[in-house]
């Protein structure tokens, strides 16, 4: 049976028209026959960093807050859960969920969220690099999962959407440790593809209003997609969301490993879309990631390839101007590589494994994506 996707315009945060369109959503893809009045629905949006929502790096409070509608019309009880970068601690989470303009929402509407913030080891059986894990609890304990993705560009894998926002599920600052572990994109992306596979969301839903271009997954700009998708399988929901921004498996690991892997489908073609076109909505100049767009070097003779490959790797540097000497990088920095010194951030590049942990994770965007020379376009 070929995996459905939900795809429709919306311009817009307004809540009627987000419900309504949810509400859709819900019925074309048959959410309702599955949730039952008392059930707790987990939602896992993505917020990973405090980021006001019309910066279009987290899932945007008023997406969560429609889908928390469908799931109370449904009589079911939605609990919100994330963990984004850096320590994982019911303080900083409320903290967090406040700067993201969660709390507020979650007031207004009856929505909970989870600030217990409590993990535990677990073994994915399917783990093709990974076969245990830390993941948070209320992921672990849902009787029903619901993953709120936002569609970005990413600096290492290339596109952040359904499958990479499961990543959020590993706790706070062990999701260094994975990148230590997995330092090259390939076996990072099966491992965030084991993830995913172990957690199994039952529903996806992709906020492609505010989508963001360039250097995401969080330094990038802002660009007005106006569209909402949903799949039962995370994996057709990102061969769409890729294929909006320009992109697809033959870029994508993640979604290239999926497909043979047979988690999911290795192509378009075996996509069942309801709803609009994609063509109807797809950005043909979406700025893709400056870090992940390496795919020229494929094209050159295969005698100019590793010099090219030397020469284009992307590394991080910081603006040491504008860097204010918070120290989020060096937290984020799975080999330890980033020292503060007299109130800057300074990096030792030659252990440095190109994860871009510390670019994600500036709240001031001022570690860049370099190359040498005439890469650095
Ligand atoms: S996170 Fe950004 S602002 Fe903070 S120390 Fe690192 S580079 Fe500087
Ligand atoms: S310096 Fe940045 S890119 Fe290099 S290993 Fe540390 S977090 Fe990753």
């Amino acid at each position: 049976m070929r995996e459905r996707v939900w795809l429709q315009g919306c311009p817009d945060y307004g809540p009627v028209g987000l419900f309504e369109r949810l509400d859709q959503a819900f019925e074309a893809l048959g959410v309702y026959d599955s949730l039952k009045p008392g059930m707790t629905v987990v939602l896992k949006p993505n917020l990973i960093m405090a980021s006001k929502p019309e910066e279009a790096v987290i899932t945007h409070p008023a997406l969560t807050a429609a889908v928390g509608k469908c799931v109370q019309k449904a009589g079911a009880k939605a609990l919100i859960a994330e963990s984004p970068g850096g320590p994982y601690t019911p303080a900083l989470m409320k903290r967090h969920y406040a700067a993201c303009g969660y709390q507020a929402m979650a007031e207004e509407l009856g929505l909970a969220l989870y600030t217990d913030c409590k993990s535990r080891e677990v073994s994915l059986p399917q783990g093709e690099r990974c076969r245990r894990a830390s993941v948070i609890e209320p992921l672990l304990d849902a009787e029903y999962l619901i993953n709120l993705p936002k569609l970005k560009t990413h600096g290492m894998v290339g596109y952040s959407g359904a499958v990479k926002n499961l990543f959020g599920a590993v706790p706070g600052l062990q999701k260094p440790e994975l990148h230590c572990r997995f330092p090259e994109k390939e076996d990072f992306s099966h491992m965030l593809v084991d993830i995913c596979a172990f957690l199994k969301p039952d529903l996806s839903v992709l906020d492609g209003i505010w989508a963001m271009e360039g250097n995401g997954p969080t330094g990038g700009s802002r660009r007005e997609m106006g569209l909402l998708a949903a799949s039962a399988s995370p994996y057709a929901l990102d061969l769409c969301g890729s294929a909006l921004i320009g992109s697809g498996p033959e870029r994508i690991a993640m979604l290239r490993l999926a497909g043979e892997r047979g988690l999911g489908p290795g192509s378009l073609d075996e996509v069942e879309l309801l709803g609009d076109p994609i063509e109807d909505y797809a950005a043909k100049d979406f700025l893709p990631a400056k870090a992940s767009s390496t795919d020229f070097i494929d094209r050159l003779p295969a005698f100019l390839r590793p010099a090219a490959k030397k020469l284009a790797t992307p590394y991080p540097k910081i603006d040491g101007k504008a860097c204010v000497g918070c120290g989020r990088c060096a937290q984020s920095c799975p080999q330890h590589t980033i020292q503060i010194t007299g109130g800057k951030a300074r990096i030792d590049l030659k252990k440095c494994i190109r994860c871009f942990c510390c670019h994600e994770m500036c709240p001031k965007h001022v570690v860049k994506v370099r190359r040498l020379g005439i890469f650095d376009l």
